[in-house]
């Protein structure tokens, strides 16, 4: 008998894979985690029942939620990464040449831990000398740290639980202030063809307190749609530039870090509809 998993993207729609075993379930303070072996996609990290994130895709998401903003700032050297507790966005920062420090606030100390244990290629990034790991809930985080960080990068859950305090417009100000005078935010907005209201919330939220505020693209096999959005708040740079041209990864490089912000009709509609009033 075949064993299938599915997360349920939309009531209306499921996305299922074959499994070979399941690796861990349990209840953590903050929600529901799994981890189970896929036959496609290799260990797939679960909260909630949501997918987020697989042996096998994960560079795609992690090289593009961190490299837009690291290649396009001049000076990326203190970086603070709120959520990402697998690991794979605080790699990408400690293996950019110009970081020197990279901190990661995470919420669920569990989530930390069974990446560590099942998830060796990501958490690997928990031990590099130039990473600081911390058990907090990043909206208090970032009220206590006032122009310190060149790049804010919020690698979270969707708007559920202790997330949700994460797309609202005060904590997009206090993320402000915790930025340097001339430092970049980047958010992961989810899905443009399912969560255009959260894309609503992230890109007016961030305009409220950015002069400039852009959002781009990448195609991500294991999340909804297949089609993921992350929305960038810039107080001095344009993040559509890459600066340097020998920044190659798997998925990133400089063409498409270009291209990413190039955005079909209906994202653009999605845009046009919010009110950036500030
Ligand atoms: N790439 C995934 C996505 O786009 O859905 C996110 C992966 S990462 C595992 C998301 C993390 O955000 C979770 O581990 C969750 O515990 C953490 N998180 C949620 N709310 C948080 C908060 N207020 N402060 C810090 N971490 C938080």
């Amino acid at each position: 008998m075949d064993l299938w998993f599915t997360e349920y993207q939309t009531p209306a729609l499921g996305f299922s894979c074959k499994i070979n075993s399941t690796l861990r379930v349990e209840q953590t303070p903050y929600q529901h985690l799994a981890v189970i072996d896929t036959q496609q996609f290799g260990r797939m990290l679960l909260l909630d029942g949501m997918v987020m994130t697989t042996d096998v895709d994960e560079y795609v998401y992690h090289e593009m939620i961190m490299n837009v903003a690291l290649n396009s700032h001049p000076a990326p050297e203190n970086i603070l990464i709120i959520g990402g507790g697998d690991g794979g966005t605080l790699r990408e920062a400690v293996r950019h040449p110009l970081v020197k420090k990279a901190t990661l606030v995470e919420i669920d100390a569990r989530v930390i831990e069974v990446s560590r244990e099942y998830f060796p290629k990501l958490s690997g990034a928990f031990d590099h000398p130039k990473a600081s790991v911390i058990v907090a809930d990043g909206v208090e985080y970032v009220k206590e740290h006032i122009h310190e960080y060149d790049i804010i990068a919020v690698d979270s859950t969707e708007p559920v639980g202790p997330a949700i305090a994460l797309f609202r417009p005060e904590f997009y100000r206090d993320c402000e202030s915790s930025l340097k005078e001339d430092g970049m935010l980047v958010v992961q907005s989810e899905s443009p063809f399912f969560n255009g209201d959260v894309i609503e919330m992230a890109y007016a939220g961030i305009s409220q307190y950015f002069p400039v505020t852009k959002l781009y693209l990448a195609s991500i096999p294991t999340y909804p749609s297949g089609l993921w959005s992350f929305t960038v708040g810039s107080k001095r740079y344009d993040p559509e530039r890459p600066l340097s041209t020998d920044h190659k990864l798997r998925y990133y490089n400089p063409e498409i870090h270009r291209a990413a912000f190039v955005l079909p009709g209906m994202v653009r509609g999605i845009l046009a509809g919010i009110s950036t009033s500030r």
